[in-house]
């Protein structure tokens, strides 16, 4: 059952969940590839060389903090056609944070990302994929949709191209949202297994006749 809820912001109750979307309704060849934790000053960029190589326009999920080091890499998405979407602020477990920290968390990257873009985003993945109603609440009163995914290479554990290749093709359908990361909220981590199975992805898609649209450009047919 979906869950109902009583908005603390609006006073009346709304059903949330329809808000949270995992695909595109479409039988067209289209897949979106988002990717989560950046901007990253050393994996950003050779992601966006590559997308722009397959004239391919992705869904970038953002960190507040790491938008406020690295604006630079956020004007370059922009002005690539890239879609915007916030992915908190400092990349906590939203369930497990106080209420006023939680709107803390969204409000902080939407202001980021709006500082730099001038616009403020649209679209949120929760940190983790985990939410509560608060968070579909919050992001209610934001203005933003929640966005999951369908499909993931699990490009943060390291795969090999060919392990990654054949996972995408295993789960590349009409509205598949894959899972990527061109960022880090550790800094720690490299992303150099995501650079390396980029571009062969990206070939497959091709190959199987499919286009790497924007998040934002789709939005009518998220669900
Ligand atoms: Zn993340």
């Amino acid at each position: 059952m979906a869950a109902q809820l009583d908005n603390p912001y609006h006073g009346v109750p709304i059903l949330l969940s329809h808000r949270v979307g995992t695909h595109l309704e479409t039988a067209d060849r289209e897949v979106v590839l988002t990717f989560d934790d950046g901007p990253h000053p050393d994996a950003s960029g050779p992601i966006l060389d590559i997308l722009a190589r397959y004239d391919a326009r992705a869904t970038f999920f953002l960190i507040g903090h790491n938008v406020r080091r690295n604006p630079d890499l956020v004007r370059r998405m922009q002005a690539e056609g890239h879609a915007l979407g916030n992915h908190t602020d400092t990349h906590p477990k939203l369930p497990e944070i106080d209420t006023p920290s939680l709107r803390a968390e969204l409000e902080a990257c939407q202001e980021a990302i709006q500082a730099v873009s001038g616009a403020a985003p649209t679209l949120f993945r929760p940190s983790y994929g985990r939410y509560d109603d608060r968070v579909l609440a919050e992001c209610h009163r934001l203005g933003l949709r929640v966005v999951q995914w369908s499909a993931m290479v699990w490009d943060w554990l390291g795969p090999s191209v060919e392990d990654a290749v054949a996972a995408f093709s295993a789960q590349l359908v009409p509205g598949a949202i894959v899972l990527l990361h061109d960022g880090s909220n550790t800094r720690r981590d490299s992303r150099a297994a995501t650079i390396a199975l980029l571009g062969p992805l990206l070939e497959k898609a091709r190959d199987q006749g499919f286009h790497v649209v924007s998040l934002a450009d789709r939005l009518e047919r998220l669900r």
